[in-house]
């Protein structure tokens, strides 16, 4: 059977299921809104749900390349949970299925993830394409797009993250949640001089500092294992993939009302940060003071209620636009990346000759039981505690 899938959203989930597709023989369309590849943050944490997906949808010199570009193996590959000073108050194994021992799944530049799903795509990539509903017809989907025009297809998916316009219409009752929290997302360019006068656990895994005025930041190391540049000039010459120099990101808690937070200068937040790191290691004070104020956007923690059981149809979701969860253990971008391999083999096995609707329900029931216990355990509020450890999510390395 042959049949043509419409993708809403061309970020993490929806650029990696076009890969996936395409590998498979499938035809499909990406919609997304942006113009291009606009900043969407810094560093994405990797597990092998994630990097499974990728060895399983990309052709293998691209996931090669994501596996060079990916972050260097790190001192440890857990989180850690560590004072002002940087001394250690506790750890927690990273989840996900089991990682690889030598070349683990660690951590990518997003964008440069983005980059390089987008490789090979030009032909089913319509950015600048809002999609404003969908409709379902006598023997397919038409998806409705925000300049009146519509696409016709086989299958829609929802990639359109937290506040997907197509869950509005297939599960109007899954609930946005916001934690109330608020972030200030940033980078500041590392050195070896920077690196060698920081606290050598703020170069583990991913890592938590709790300040003693309640002030909490967060750190991730991005050193890819090979310069960009070099590894694309081998593994996918000529592609437009943009050259990363090492960074640290941090995350900041931010205290301030929303109406003053979201319209403050750079610089004002910046300073704001330096502020809350007054009384904090020399090393961590010399990192802040380094964050480039251009890259610092402040952000709000959001996610959804996990929708009840629905009847699969020819509209199905992945990613963010189902299961959208705070970011406490790194494992919403691998959660939608694992649901466009499950989704493009499930698929794949329809143009196979497996019954669509049993093949969709199928990839859903499948997403439900691994994903949705995630969901629950990342907007836990025992998600910060480092003896915090899910009994019903796989954990990597116990
Ligand atoms: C601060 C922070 C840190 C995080 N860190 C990690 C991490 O370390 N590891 C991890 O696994 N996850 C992390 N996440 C979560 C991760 O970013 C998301 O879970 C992931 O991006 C979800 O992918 P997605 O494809 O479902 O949605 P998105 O990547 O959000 O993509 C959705 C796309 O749809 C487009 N779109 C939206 N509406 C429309 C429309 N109407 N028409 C057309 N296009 C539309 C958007 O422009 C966007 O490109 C983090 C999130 C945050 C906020």
């Amino acid at each position: 059977m042959s049949f043509h899938v419409l993708i809403a959203g061309g970020g993490i989930g929806g650029l990696c299921l076009a890969q996936g597709l395409r590998r498979a023989g499938i035809s499909c369309a990406v919609y997304e809104a942006a113009p291009g590849l606009v900043r969407a943050g810094y560093r994405l944490h990797m597990n092998a749900a994630g990097g499974n997906a990728l060895r399983q949808c990309l052709p293998e010199n691209l996931f090669e390349l994501y596996m060079q570009t990916s972050r260097k193996n790190p001192r440890r590959e857990q989180l850690t949970i560590v004072d002002h000073h940087g001394t250690e108050l506790g750890a927690r194994p990273h989840i996900g299925p089991p990682n690889d021992p030598v070349r683990p799944h660690t951590a990518v530049n997003r964008r440069t993830l983005r980059q390089i799903m987008c490789q090979g795509l030009d032909d089913v990539l319509h950015f600048g394409h809002t999609v404003a509903g969908y409709r379902l017809t006598a023997d397919g989907v038409r998806l409705e797009l925000a300049d009146g025009t519509y696409a016709d297809g086989d299958v829609l998916v929802a990639a359109d993250g937290i506040h997907s316009v197509i869950r509005a219409g297939l599960l109007p009752e899954v609930e946005v949640v916001d934690t109330g929290m608020r972030g200030m997302y940033s980078l500041a360019p590392v050195d070896d001089e920077l690196l060698a006068r920081i606290p050598e656990t703020l170069l583990d895994g991913f890592v938590l500092a709790n300040g003693p005025d309640g002030t909490m930041l967060s750190f991730g190391l991005f050193d890819p294992r090979r310069p960009i540049d070099e590894a694309v000039a081998e593994l996918a010459p000529g592609a437009a993939i943009d050259p990363v120099r090492p960074y640290m990101m941090v995350n900041s808690g931010a205290g301030l009302p929303d109406a003053e937070l979201f319209s403050s200068t750079p610089q004002r937040l910046h300073e704001l940060m330096r502020d809350g790191v007054r009384d904090w290691a020399p090393g961590i004070r010399a990192l802040i003071d380094r964050v480039d104020p251009a890259s610092i956007f402040p952000n709000s923690i959001r996610h959804l209620r996990p929708a009840e059981p629905w009847e699969p149809s020819r509209v199905t979701l992945i990613g963010d636009a189902i299961h959208a969860m705070p970011p406490t253990f790194g494992a919403g971008a691998n959660s939608a990346l694992r649901d466009a391999g499950a989704l493009a083999t499930q698929l794949a096995a329809a143009a196979g000759g497996k019954d669509l609707l049993t093949a969709i329900g199928d990839y859903e029931t499948g997403m439900r039981a691994e994903i949705f216990p995630i969901l629950r355990a990342s907007a836990d509020p025992r998600a910060f505690d480092h003896d915090f450890v899910p009994e019903d999510v796989p954990v990597a390395n116990r």
